[in-house]
């Protein structure tokens, strides 16, 4: 068997075990003598994985009880229409823009309502992530909108911002369960899965009750309303049954080693190692101001366009894949998610000095 170490932002790679015990299940789950793709969603073979996978998940992350967990489609992208539409009730909602993600989300909301964009880091290509201290926040706004990690940038916004007691809503698509988070400094969280918890498919959505409401944008889908996914426990209609599936082996994969502080060392360890090769390098340059790093998504370059393209097709041929950065922005990025082992980064690191010492 051959497998890479697969730096991709996502789809991305998923834990060894977890796709042992997937293959283990294939054709018989649990001697119910059918795959889980090919079970009734009704079911209470089916109703246990679910109702596991949502426990298991409120145990990792110490989601309150007052908290719903829903299993959603539509991607992180359907998220930016489906929080306007839900939660703008004065039609009015402020946005930080640090990153792509966050970008496309401010421009979608314009669509429902007045968003304004309070902070941004747009002047210096988003490599860095604006002060959330003292925003200026309007005195009406619905909410206040942030992206958590932006996967493109490879920045993270470490500080919680302070709202002013506004509703705080966050895309945390790429660093969900990379360590702990305190759920009860926002309203809602989503995230979809296929960066860092499992396949496409799923987008995991943590959202307070008191804002689970009729009181939608007028011609909101059905579909699309939070109290909708609520009131049916994700089952309204077929839900991406073999997604959350796999979603759940990874909350059990999480707790088996020791939950999401001890995920957040491992991580620590990991992109440790790989910036501090980068603020060594004469080669490589890392791309974001290192008190807004990211984790997750490690972006970098050399002094060249024709490097990083030599760099990228050498790496693959050496086994390390999908290092390009994203189309949008050029230049090389590592995705380093809870999947990836601390020997993955370690061999990409000597890969590097070595490219390095080739091409200085
Ligand atoms: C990938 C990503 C999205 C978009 O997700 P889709 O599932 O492709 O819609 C949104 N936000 C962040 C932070 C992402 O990384």
């Amino acid at each position: 068997m051959h497998r890479v170490f697969n730096f991709s932002a996502g789809p991305a790679m998923l834990p060894v075990p977890v796709l042992l015990e997937a293959q283990k299940d294939m054709l018989d789950y649990k001697g119910s003598g059918m795959s889980v793709m090919e079970m009734s969603h009704r079911s209470k073979v089916y109703d246990q994985i679910i109702v596991e996978a949502e426990a298991d998940l409120r145990k990792l992350l110490n989601v309150p009880a007052n908290y719903k967990i829903l299993f959603v489609q539509g991607g992180g992208t359907q998220q930016f229409a489906m929080v306007p539409m839900n939660l703008m009730k004065n039609k009015k909602a402020d946005y930080i823009i640090s990153g792509h993600w966050s970008k496309k989300a401010f421009e979608e909301a314009q669509m429902y309502g007045q968003a304004t964009a309070i902070a941004t880091s747009s002047d210096k290509k988003f490599t860095y992530v604006p002060a959330v201290k003292h925003l200026n926040i309007t005195p009406d706004a619905d909410y206040v909108y942030m992206c958590q990690n932006e996967t493109i940038h490879g920045n993270t916004m470490w500080e919680i911002p302070d709202t002013q007691g506004k509703l705080l809503v966050s895309d945390s698509s790429s660093c969900f369960l990379s360590e702990p988070l305190d759920v009860s400094r926002f309203g809602l969280i989503f995230a979809g899965a296929q960066k860092n918890v499992g396949p496409a498919g799923v987008t995991i959505v943590i959202i307070r009750e008191d804002l689970l409401t009729d009181e939608v944008f007028p011609g909101t889908p059905t579909l699309m309303r939070y109290k909708i996914h609520a009131e049916n426990n994700s089952m309204y209609n077929t839900p991406p049954c073999y997604a959350i599936y796999i979603c759940g082996l990874v909350f059990k994969w999480l707790l088996s080693i020791g939950g999401l502080e001890e995920m957040k060392k491992m991580n620590e360890k990991k992109a440790g190692y790989l910036y501090d090769y980068l603020d060594h390098s004469r080669l490589f340059k890392g791309l974001v101001e290192k008190k807004d790093r990211s984790l997750m998504n490690v972006t970098f370059k050399t002094p060249s366009e024709e490097m990083d393209d030599k760099f990228v097709k050498e790496a693959k041929a050496a086994g390390f894949d999908n290092l390009k950065g994203h189309r949008s922005l050029g230049g090389l990025r590592a995705s380093i998610y809870n999947a990836m082992p601390y020997e993955g980064v370690v061999a990409l690191v000597d890969f590097m000095k070595q490219f390095e010492a080739k091409n200085l």
